[in-house]
């Protein structure tokens, strides 16, 4: 498959003379509680017959034990309500992901989590992970919160082969507080370019169909899976509204990922997904992120840099 660049519409189409007009769009969304199963089936149907589908599968099996764990946690309790007023009235992510509380005892959601993540995976994993698997259960919980730190800071030093797994229990466990909080509890940036719940880089950005009928645009977490509106045809991390370009895979297979455009930016150089429900209404953002890397390499190739994190996937 090949990249293709898609022209950006200068006249302004009905439709989105129609969306002007309409209400406004929600300026946060909490993720639902089905968003590992929604994830899953997604990213299986995704990795039929796909060239990296033995990998994709994994990464399918992986999120349905994260799904089973958010189930099998105790809900988050609602957050300190002095604490919230504290990050609201600074602009402060509520559930930090830089600084804020992560127990990795075997006590704690995460280490809860990692556990069931690892004790469920090592029955699928192919024999080099399944080495990983045990090494990562024989660490002890001081070095393993010190893994996690960096995976959360954006960091490097981590050890790759443990990222995936520790990644998944930190979205598990993040999305488990996330899911505790109401839109209001949280101070929503405008055209911000992290996460305005947990500070964290978006993995994506996905398309909504609004209520009006027209394409709304967010961005969505890498680690909690919030999604913040954010403006179309402008750069999410650096807000540039020129030298903004599309491109798609092209060719044999590509109408699968239909769904999927990469937008990147001239001014900062930084390449970001666009996952559009209009296109596809069951394309997933962290599942179709995954399937289409060979649209990242693509981009790379042609010099911008990926802005999208993806705690199953780093670039090397
Ligand atoms: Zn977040
Ligand atoms: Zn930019």
């Amino acid at each position: 498959m090949t990249a293709t660049t898609i022209p950006i519409k200068s006249v302004l189409s009905a439709e989105e003379i129609a969306a002007q007009r309409a209400p406004a769009p929600d300026t946060l969304r909490l993720p639902p509680a089905d968003l590992f199963a929604t994830r899953a089936a997604r990213l299986t149907s995704l990795a039929r017959g796909h060239a990296m589908g033995e990998y994709l599968n994994f990464c399918a099996r992986l999120i349905a034990v994260q799904d089973r764990a958010l189930a099998a946690l105790k809900p988050a309790a609602r957050p300190d309500a002095a604490l919230a007023e504290r990050c609201r009235s600074h602009g402060m992510p509520l559930l930090d992901a830089q600084g804020g509380d992560l127990d990795a005892s075997a006590f704690g959601a995460f280490g809860q989590a990692l556990a069931l993540i690892l004790e469920e995976a090592q029955t699928f994993a192919p024999a080099p992970a399944r080495d990983i698997i045990a090494r990562l259960k024989g660490l002890g919980a001081d070095a393993l919160a010190k893994e996690a730190r960096l995976i959360l800071k954006a960091e490097p030093g981590f050890d790759t082969g443990y990222a995936p797994f520790i990644g998944a229990a930190l979205q598990v466990d993040w999305t488990r507080r996330a899911r505790a909080l109401e839109a209001g509890d949280v101070f929503v940036r405008e055209e911000g370019s992290l996460c305005p719940v947990c500070g964290s880089h978006p993995v994506s950005s996905i398309v909504r169909i609004g209520e009006g009928g027209h394409g709304v645009r967010y961005a969505v977490c890498g680690l909690c899976a919030s999604e913040w509106h954010v403006t179309r045809i402008k750069c999410v991390p650096c807000q540039s509204t020129k030298g903004i370009a599309y491109s798609a895979l092209d060719g044999e297979g590509a109408d699968r990922f239909k769904a999927v455009q990469v937008e990147t930016c001239d001014e900062c150089k930084s390449a970001l997904k666009l996952v559009s429900l209009e296109k596809d209404p069951n394309a997933e953002p962290f599942a179709d992120d995954l399937a289409t890397l060979m649209l990242d390499m693509l981009v790379d190739d042609a010099g911008y840099q990926r802005a999208g994190r993806n705690l199953f996937y780093f670039a090397p």
